[in-house]
């Protein structure tokens, strides 16, 4: 993806001017075949929406979103079709993704019908196959989604999701509708299946535990944009972006005792786009030059990117010394 923007026209008051909601504001993200990357970030950072603009469900307003070097057709148009196949996505809520009327089996092979693949017995086969991946029996197949639990009804849309043997999944908040006490299986089975078949994942959470326990990578999303991306243990266990660092101090981690961060001033709002730094507000660390001066993602000497003037500028001086 590069330099993605996406702006939603948003009227406060009868009389005023729609103003321009910048929910996604020049992002750029790569991910490589295999690969796993979490987005993490408070709602509202616009990882949601990130999510839909990779997989093509939403289009940007400016930048453009390729897959396998290829630019992402327009939904509907023919080559989406087959990238279809290729590109699926997991959302919160298994009850909101299944219908209601028809059976388990039937809408994990609805994707094998869509694209043909397969005759008849091999569909059967496969339905099978891909009940027994996600752990559930083949006893599933002729069950409606009401007979099923909140985790069981996760595991059949995973197993439809799976079916067209995707290249890349996106998963926006797959556990967070889920007890706590199911949450850690369904993470599990995500991670098997993901490493068992070599896709690319791309894990949208607001909880830091989760994601640490699947990605390889990690990007922090703050309003709209990246503020640091690299891998997972380095941004966990040494963040370097003032953000980060609040994120990763407010989840307790066992061996380490660094006192913890809290937020003041007000959660993001894309609507009130703070000028320069968007997370100056709030940054213990922000200096006059945070109000005015937007940072850029810069690469660090770690291979991490960061957007921060404090960070940018002690990497400048580690070069010249
Ligand atoms: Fe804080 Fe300034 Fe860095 Fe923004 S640029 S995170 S305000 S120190
Ligand atoms: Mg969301």
């Amino acid at each position: 993806a590069d330099r993605l923007v996406r702006h939603y026209h948003l009227r406060e008051g009868l009389f005023q001017r729609p103003a321009k909601v910048y929910a996604i504001n020049g992002l750029s993200l790569a991910l490589a075949r295999g690969e796993t990357l979490g987005l993490v970030g408070e709602s509202g950072c616009g990882k949601s929406t990130t999510g839909r603009l990779l997989i093509g469900l939403e289009r940007p307003d400016s930048g453009a979103v390729s897959f396998d070097g290829e630019a992402l057709p327009p939904i509907g148009h023919a080559p989406w079709r087959r990238l279809r196949t290729r590109i699926q996505m997991v959302f919160q809520d298994p009850l909101g993704a299944l219908d209601p009327r028809s059976t388990i089996g039937a809408q994990i092979a609805e994707p094998l019908d869509i694209h043909r693949l397969g005759s008849n017995s091999e569909r059967e086969d496969r339905v099978d196959a891909l009940l027994t991946d996600v752990g559930l029996g083949s006893n599933h197949i002729k069950r409606f989604p009401h007979e099923l639990s909140g985790g069981q009804r996760q595991r059949a849309v995973l197993a439809r999701a799976l079916a067209t043997d995707p290249d890349l999944l996106v998963c926006d908040e797959p556990v967070s509708a889920l007890d706590v006490s199911i949450q850690a299986q369904v993470i599990n089975l995500l991670h098997d299946l993901q490493e068992r078949r070599r896709m690319a994942m791309i894990f949208i959470s607001h909880d830091l535990r989760v994601v640490r326990q699947i990605c390889d990578r990690i990007a922090v999303m703050y309003l709209g944009a990246i503020v640091e991306e690299g891998l997972s243990d380095a941004v966990l266990l040494n963040p370097l972006h003032p953000y980060s660092r609040a994120l990763v101090s407010a989840v307790p981690t066992p061996g380490r005792h660094r006192g913890r961060t809290i937020l003041q001033g007000d959660p993001p709002n894309p609507a009130a786009r703070p000028s320069g730094c968007a997370f100056h507000p709030r940054c213990p660390a922000a200096s006059p030059v945070c109000a005015r001066l937007a940072p850029e993602l810069r690469s660090v000497p770690d291979g991490r990117r960061v957007a921060c003037h404090l960070v940018s500028d002690s990497a400048e001086r580690g070069k010249e010394r």
